[in-house]
């Protein structure tokens, strides 16, 4: 269905009305020009040419099992902790918090990372409406990728629990990680599309949405229990184009919001 368009005379650019639902299009004003489209009619618009969706693994693709505070109060000990998360109030970057450690330090908080992410994996369910998303997405020849700071092997189980492919699908032995661009700026070079012709969907303000938008491709937060309304989250540097509260509202805000072609 066609955007219905609200354009008043003095702007060139179009304000979506969005059906009251879970779905919300969360700044749209504060998009580079190149996400904007412009129009010259009243009622209808070209959308926006979506060519490929790359999903966040733990906690978007797979219900979250990784019980990540008690990881990180492992790693840092709870002193640590409540210093770095008082300086970061949005969250922990583990692995660049470890990465300048001495290498006998490191080591050992890798291994315990490891170990909650062995532990996630014994534990590993695909999200609800993952399988079925994958399906639409496929039917319309969307490309499908992924990135996750998690480990390869983790990413070889769930593809095999899965029984469907994401391609390229980066972990976290892909150097730098989330929230750095470079991954999904990998992953559109591949697939030989624009950044701006992506979306990025994942449950992490700090690693997916960042990621996302620094690489200068659409972000689809996923916010099954609504913590992101919490005001400690109203001024991060990066907001979501879209907000869910489940897999299963992607593809119809998809459909409304783009145009699917490969
Ligand atoms: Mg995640």
């Amino acid at each position: 269905m066609p955007f219905r368009l609200c354009l008043s005379k003095s702007s060139s650019f179009f304000n979506p009305i969005i059906p009251k639902s879970q779905i919300s299009m969360a700044n749209l004003s504060s998009l580079p020009t190149n996400h904007r489209t412009t129009s010259t009619t009243t009622t209808t618009t070209p959308r926006t040419r979506l060519r490929g969706v790359v999903f966040d693994m733990d906690g978007t693709l797979t219900v979250p099992v990784i019980d990540f505070l008690a990881m990180y109060k492992a790693v840092l000990g709870d002193d640590e902790y409540r210093r770095i998360k008082s300086e970061n109030p949005s969250g922990i970057d583990i692995l660049q918090q470890i990465e300048n450690w001495s290498p006998d330090r490191q080591k050992k908080a890798y291994e315990i990372i490891t170990d909650y992410e062995r532990q996630g994996l014994d534990r590993l369910q695909i999200m609800p409406g993952a399988a079925e998303l994958c399906g639409l997405l496929d039917s319309k020849k969307i490309r499908r990728g992924l990135i996750t700071r998690n480990i390869n092997d983790a990413v070889d189980l769930f593809h095999q629990r899965f029984g469907m492919k994401f391609s390229p699908a980066l972990s976290r032995e892909f150097r730098p990680c989330k929230p750095d661009p470079a991954p999904l700026l990998h992953i559109c070079s591949i697939w030989e599309v624009e950044p701006n012709e992506v979306i990025m969907v994942g449950d992490s303000l700090k690693d997916d949405v960042a990621c996302g938008k620094r690489a200068g491709a659409f972000t689809c937060l996923l916010d099954e229990s609504g913590r992101y309304n919490a005001p400690e989250y109203a001024n991060v540097d990066h907001k979501p184009d879209f907000k869910v509260s489940s897999l299963t509202e992607v593809y119809s805000l998809l459909e409304r919001h783009f145009e699917l072609v490969p």
